[in-house]
Order: C-alpha cells, then sequence, then structure tokens
C-alpha cells in the first residue's frame, strides 16, 4: 500500500519522448532496468570507492556499494510506504556520474575545470550520462527516464540554485524532491559509514580500540556483544556490534520520518514537495552519532598516511591526463572530437575522463604520459 504522499507512478510526469507503456513493468521499474543495463553502470565495478584492488578482492567498489545502498534504501522506502521501485531506481543511478578514482579523482577533476572558469558535479554528470552518453535506443539518445529518476538524479544530495543553473530550469528547483529521492542521501550514508569502518578494519588500517575509543555509538553496542558473546572472536564481535550501529541508523531514519511526517501534517506528495525543508532526516540524537562516525573517518581512514600516497597518484593522473588532452585534443577518440566541435574542449576532455574506469584511466595515463604509475 503507498502512501499519499509517495510517488505514484501512474501520475509520473513522464518521459521526454513518449513511449507505450510496458505489459507488466511499471515505469519505473522499466527505468531501473535500464539504469542497470547502461554501460556506465557496468564501469562502476572497476571505480574505486574508498579502497583500490591493490589492498583487497573483497572490498567494496562503486558497483558493490551502490548495490548495498540500493538494498537498505529498498527497505527503508518499503517501511515508509513509498514507491520501491523509484527508490531503488535512484539508488542504483545515485552513483553513476562518479570518475575514476574516487574523492580524490573528483577532486582533481573539478580543480582542472576550475582552471577554466567551469566545474565537474557527479550529479550533473550522471545526468548528462543518462541522456546523451548513454546509447542504446534507436528512436532517441539517452536512457528517455521518467522526470522523477531524473530530477531525483540532480537533488537527491543537494539543492541547486535556479539562478546559477539555468539548464535545470525545468526540474522545480525552488521545490523539494519526492521522499524516495530525499532518502538516498541518508541510505548511502548508512552505506557507506558502515562499510568503510568495516573494509577500513579488515585492512587493518583502523584498529579494533580505536574504532571503540573513536565511535561512541559502536563502543555501547561492542560493550552489549562481549556480554552476549565473550568468546567470540574480536572480528565476530565485531560484526555484531556493527550490524547493530547499521540497524539503528536505518531504524531511526525510517521512525524519525515516519515521526516528522506527522507532526508536520504531511499527507500528500504536493505537501511533501512544497515543505519549508527536506522530511526525510535522522533523529537529532543518531544524527550526532552519524556525524561522529563521519568525522572519525574522515580523521582516521580518508585523511589517512597509508591512502595519501595512492591518492595523490590519483589526483595526479587526473590532472596530467586533462592537460594532455587539453593540449592535444586530436589524440581525443574520434566520438570526443566530434563532440569538441559542439562544447567547449574542457567540458569534453572532463566528460570522457568522468567516464573512465581506474583500469582503463592508468592504461591512458602510461600511453600518454609515458610513465608507469607505480
Ligand atoms: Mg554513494
Amino acid at each position: 500500500m503507498l502512501a499519499a504522499y509517495a510517488v505514484h507512478a501512474e501520475q509520473s510526469r513522464g518521459r521526454r519522448f513518449p513511449e507505450p507503456p510496458h505489459p507488466y513493468r511499471n515505469d519505473f521499474q522499466r527505468d531501473r532496468d535500464r539504469v542497470i543495463h547502461a554501460r556506465a553502470f557496468r564501469r562502476l565495478e572497476d571505480k574505486t570507492q574508498v579502497f583500490t584492488r591493490r589492498y583487497s578482492d573483497h572490498f567494496r567498489n562503486r558497483l558493490t556499494h551502490t548495490i548495498e545502498v540500493a538494498q537498505i534504501t529498498r527497505t527503508v522506502a518499503g517501511a515508509l510506504n513509498l514507491n520501491v521501485d523509484l527508490a531503488e531506481a535512484l539508488a542504483l543511478v545515485h552513483d553513476l556520474g562518479h570518475p575514476p578514482f574516487g574523492h580524490a579523482g573528483e577532486k582533481a577533476l573539478d580543480a582542472a575545470m576550475r582552471e577554466h572558469g567551469l566545474f565537474f558535479d557527479h550529479n550533473l554528470h550522471a545526468l548528462r550520462i543518462v541522456e546523451d552518453f548513454e546509447q542504446r535506443y534507436a528512436a532517441f539518445r539517452g536512457l528517455n527516464l521518467t522526470f522523477e529518476v531524473r530530477e531525483g538524479i540532480i537533488k537527491h544530495s543537494r539543492d541547486y540554485d535556479a539562478a546559477e543553473h539555468p539548464a535545470l530550469a525545468g526540474y522545480l528547483l525552488d521545490k523539494r524532491p519526492p521522499l524516495e529521492a530525499q532518502l538516498i542521501d541518508l541510505t548511502d550514508e548508512i552505506g557507506y559509514n558502515t562499510a568503510d569502518l568495516d573494509d577500513g578494519y579488515e585492512a587493518h588500517l583502523l584498529a579494533l580500540e580505536q574504532i571503540r575509543d573513536g565511535v561512541p555509538v559502536f563502543e555501547r553496542f561492542f560493550r552489549e556483544v562481549e556480554q552476549t558473546y565473550p568468546e567470540a572472536a574480536d572480528k565476530l564481535k565485531f560484526n555484531e556490534s556493527l550490524k547493530m550501529v547499521f540497524n539503528r541508523l536505518a531504524d531511526d531514519l525510517i521512525t524519525n520520518t515516519q515521526a516528522r511526517l506527522k507532526q508536520e501534517g504531511i499527507e500528500t506528495l504536493c505537501e511533501v514537495r512544497s515543505h519549508k525543508e527536506r522530511l526525510a532526516a535522522f533523529s537529532p540524537e543518531v544524527e550526532a552519532e552519524r556525524k561522529q562516525i563521519k568525522n572519525f573517518l574522515y580523521e582516521n581512514l580518508y585523511y589517512s598516511l597509508a591512502l595519501a600516497e595512492e591518492k595523490n597518484d590519483a589526483e595526479r593522473i587526473v590532472s596530467e591526463l586533462f592537460r594532455f588532452w587539453m593540449n592535444s585534443p586530436r589524440a581525443l577518440p574520434h566520438y570526443y572530437r566530434e563532440k569538441a566541435a559542439q562544447e567547449s574542449l574542457p567540458r569534453v576532455v572532463c566528460d570522457y575522463i568522468a567516464g573512465m574506469t581506474d583500469h582503463f584511466i592508468i592504461d591512458q595515463y602510461e600511453k600518454h604520459c609515458g610513465r608507469p604509475t607505480d
């Protein structure tokens, strides 16, 4: 039973190019399937989340992170009687615009663009992928996704100012996105905050004592687990405690969002859109715990010395290759040379780099910049 404040598939604002309905999939289920069958989705397999394969084959990459976020999102959206199909499609597409090498790659690409008075934004890049770069259908460019999925791609994690982004004028920038899109930023956080503690611990970059000292909510659950399973191995106690942190975040997101909807008297999608702020949120108490986990990860993992060298390499590879193609546009593949006739060269070089996998960009670097990467 969908709530009245959910997005109902039959009320979708539709696709840019109208298509006949499918006999047994609604429009959001079709969009979910189109995302999964996109080339850009498959490339997520070889894009760094936090750890490269240098560390281990069983750590998260962007694809497995995306699958985890989709699963959390389905559960939370279902518990809130939201449109699970739309929420799942949005979760599956949420990281589609990320460049190679995780945050370091994104930072370097943005810095390179800023030298030309432009910028790189992964949400806007994801929109370009689904609207333009994916070419699967004879009748139109892109994936021809519904308005609600395109809107969610842009707005799931931040608001955009209409004056600064005139090209986005059609996306109701003065309105909040539906709850299905609002959830994604938070389910993404649940996913990576817990996963990065897990992978960081497995990589021996975070010690158990360090996590217990630095993450109070983890410590609370760890003490409980020690009472219940005093004989268990540390790794299993760690797993049990992390599971409890995970459940606390997900439970709180569900119950607090429900409470806020009730408290604000929100009954319809229209009211969700017109509300002055986003309604999907953690409670203040759990929000404080979320921040503690995130700060801990920044201080002890993302900015750790152990990962610094790899991040520096990533930034160097992205910025040197960007400069190379700016100076030698003829070395771009045919498709991008043609694009450069219609769009600015920095934007075209940026699009090319942003689409690359970690493996491909390293090959390109060794080919064009003539140096092995390690
Ligand atoms: Mg993500």
